[in-house]
């Protein structure tokens, strides 16, 4: 597909201008929404003959197929992920979580860079259930990850624009699949540190990284205690200029903090690192900590055991999942469950008796 030119993008209504909406896609693929509707469409073996060969507008088509709504799209992306599996799974998908602000896109791109300059090549992912309020929030501000984004050897893609948690962990999960076919071998997913978000970030990443500012308090920057023990690194950012010995005596203070965790299944004893995008010092440490983490983890089985259990535990969140849109889509169930609402409401019936009663509607 021919590139469109930097003037012909402006001229274009689907070009992003200041205030407006964020697009699907950084990388030049919003407008691929339109050509999947407009194009007579591929087949799955089409679809992944192009993802293989590293085509990244199949790849951008294919990822907008799992985003879909529509059944004939999602059938057709669960063939096309189903030939994909046997070729993904080579990458390192690393997790990065702080509060806005704390330097995760910064983070990323100085990070990308310098993995990109080591020849590899990086897909950028996002979770961010509240995007569809947003208008994508994380990752949808084109000018974060400047230089990232126009990479050859980067992929970004903005957290997808659903409502439930479950299908933008399940859209994510899946897209990682594509990413990993198409050849990236380094996965960065940012989620931001609100919410239940974390947890599925971590469950679908093998390294997770939390990022921390100095000095601002754990409370302030609503890091709660289960965060700090999925991390196996916290990163005290912006470590430059003035804010380096804050950033130091931060790196003390976390560490005794982690100390106080029980030891982990992993083998491995969570890091505490300081860093600076902006002057990348501690960037390359970072990388290497990241490094050794792949090797004592691969080493002691426990990459292997946490992917595993990760693809069984994905399953049974789909299974859940399924079970109560099937049970409360149920017009029998519905109309039923309205008249025992108002029944515990009333106090005529306990809760936990109306809930028994619904279970054994046939
Ligand atoms: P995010 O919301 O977590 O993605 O944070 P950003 O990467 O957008 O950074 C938030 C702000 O912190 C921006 O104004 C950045 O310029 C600034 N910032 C990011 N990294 C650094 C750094 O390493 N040093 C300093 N001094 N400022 C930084």
């Amino acid at each position: 597909m021919r590139k469109l030119k930097k003037d012909e993008q402006n001229k274009s209504a689907l070009s992003v201008q200041k205030g407006i909406v964020a697009p699907e896609n950084i990388n030049n693929n919003s407008i691929q929404n339109f050509k999947l509707k407009r194009k007579t469409q591929k087949s799955a073996e089409e679809y992944f003959n192009g993802i293989i060969q590293g085509d990244i507008n199949i790849l951008s088509q294919a990822i907008t197929l799992v985003e879909s709504t529509l059944q004939k799209h999602i059938d057709l992306s669960q063939d096309i992920i189903n030939k994909c599996l046997l070729y993904s799974g080579k990458s390192i998908r690393i997790g990065f979580t702080g509060v806005p602000g704390v330097g995760k896109s910064s983070i990323i791109e100085t990070l990308g860079i310098h993995l990109i300059n080591k020849g590899k090549k990086i897909a950028v992912l996002a979770i961010d259930p509240s995007s569809q309020n947003s208008g994508g929030s994380i990752l949808g501000d084109k000018t974060r990850m400047e230089e990232l984004s126009v990479s050859e050897n980067a992929f970004i893609r903005p957290s997808p624009a659903a409502g439930s948690l479950g299908g933008v962990t399940r859209k994510t999960a899946e897209t990682i699949i594509l990413c990993e076919a198409a050849g990236f071998d380094i996965i960065f997913i940012e989620t931001v540190g609100v919410g239940q978000s974390e947890i599925a970030v971590h469950s679908m990443t093998d390294f997770f990284l939390l990022l921390m500012l100095a000095g601002a308090g754990d409370e302030l920057q609503g890091i709660k205690r289960g965060i700090m023990e999925m991390a196996d690194a916290v990163v005290i950012t912006k470590a430059d200029g003035d804010n380096i010995t804050k950033a130091k005596a931060a790196t003390t203070e976390y560490k005794n903090a982690l100390h106080l965790f029980p030891a982990n299944k992993s083998g491995w004893t969570p890091v505490v690192t300081t860093v600076s995008a902006y002057t990348s010092d501690g960037i390359n440490e970072l990388w290497g900590i990241i490094e050794n983490y792949e090797k004592v983890t691969k080493e002691n089985g426990y990459f292997e055991l946490k992917r595993k259990k990760q693809l069984k535990y994905r399953m049974f969140e789909t299974i859940d999942n399924e079970l109560k849109r099937r049970f409360y889509q149920n017009p029998e169930i519905s109309s039923k469950l309205t008249e025992l609402e108002s029944s515990v409401e009333a106090g005529i019936i306990s809760p936990y008796f109306a809930a028994k009663t619904i279970m054994e509607e046939k």
